[in-house]
């Protein structure tokens, strides 16, 4: 963990980054800049977030659509099983299959706002597993998952949780990705536990670059997230600083970046939040450069 930040192991390293599909013509400029800005990076895929209830459903397949056709990089749509029957589910996925979108990121959802605990919709897939299993059926979609390294809110324990993510690598998912997570530490404590659960796929570290630290702070609240003592300090005094918290942002995410890296981490999934400039720079910080063989692939 001794090598030093500007470790430039960018041809090692490969990165995916997240959006969230635009709700107004203002956001959908900056998410397309933003979707510009970090395309010559050369990332695996690029994906979109569905969100509660498949509220943005129209949304997110326009701009997986707008990706698929207009970039070089693959587009991933997430897709969840909440307040839907399989049939629609199905049909969702048909469309991303006609649209040329191969990658699926399939997710339960979250219980709509009101409701205490989760229920699958009847005659809907009861959890990611099903779906997973359910979308195999249909086309040889590249299918990653949820993993949770401080476990989801809902599951009892650590154990049953890592059952629970080898139901939807058994049911033919590909690879995790990881909910946030500030320390490395964490993570390699769940590596290590997901592997001695016989756990052989990729799991890919999810990196939230803390654009706004209050958001962030209520995002990890509600999915349990430990914020620990020492970010809290490092953003105290910095909320009408809004240029020196993004230097502080970008280094305390590279500084986990690299540490995640000396412990032989290859794949890093960015939650961008729509703004390319922190991403941008963590990616930068890490030697992730936009290389003449990154951009021509982009192009
Ligand atoms: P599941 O894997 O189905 O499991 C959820 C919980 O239920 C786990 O605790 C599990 O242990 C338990 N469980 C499931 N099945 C069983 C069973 N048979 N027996 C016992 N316990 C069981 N949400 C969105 O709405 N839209 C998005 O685009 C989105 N993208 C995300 C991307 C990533 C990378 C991550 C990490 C999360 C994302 N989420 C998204 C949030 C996700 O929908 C919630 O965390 C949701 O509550 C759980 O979804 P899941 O796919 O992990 O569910």
């Amino acid at each position: 963990l001794d090598a030093p930040l500007y470790a430039d192991v960018g041809g090692d390293v490969d990165v995916s980054f997240e959006f969230s599909p635009p709700k107004s013509e203002k956001s959908e400029e900056t998410l397309w800049q933003s979707i510009e800005t970090l395309c010559p990076l050369g990332p695996r895929f690029l994906s979109v977030t569905y969100g509660a209830g498949g509220s943005t459903r129209d949304r997110t397949h326009a701009t997986v659509a707008r990706i698929a056709r207009e970039t070089a990089v693959p587009a991933a749509a997430h897709l969840t099983c909440v307040e839907a029957t399989r049939e629609e589910i199905d049909a969702v996925a048909q469309e991303y299959w006609a649209a040329g979108v191969r990658h699926i990121v399939a997710l339960r959802g979250d219980p709509p706002a009101g409701a205490a605990d989760y229920a699958p919709h009847p005659g809907g897939y009861e959890n990611a597993a099903a779906l997973v299993a359910g979308l195999r059926r249909l086309h040889p979609f590249e299918i990653s998952v949820a993993a949770y390294p401080e476990c989801h809110p809902s599951s009892a324990d650590l154990a049953g949780d890592l059952d629970n993510l080898k139901r939807k690598l058994d049911a033919g998912a590909n690879r995790a990705i990881t909910q946030f997570f500030f320390e490395a530490e964490t993570f390699f404590r769940y590596r290590d536990a997901a592997a001695a659960a016989g756990i052989t796929a990729e799991i890919v570290p999810g990196i939230m670059p803390i654009g706004s630290f209050a958001g962030v702070q209520r995002m990890a609240a509600m999915c349990r997230t430990d914020v620990p003592g020492w970010l809290v300090r490092l953003f105290e005094g910095l909320d009408d600083l809004p240029a020196a918290r993004q230097l502080v942002a970008a280094t305390v995410a590279a500084e986990l970046c690299r540490k995640l890296y000396a412990g032989g981490v290859k794949q890093l999934h960015f939650y961008t939040m729509n703004k390319a400039e922190l991403s941008y720079a963590i990616c930068h910080l890490l030697g992730v450069r936009a290389a003449p063989r990154r951009a021509a692939a982009a192009a």
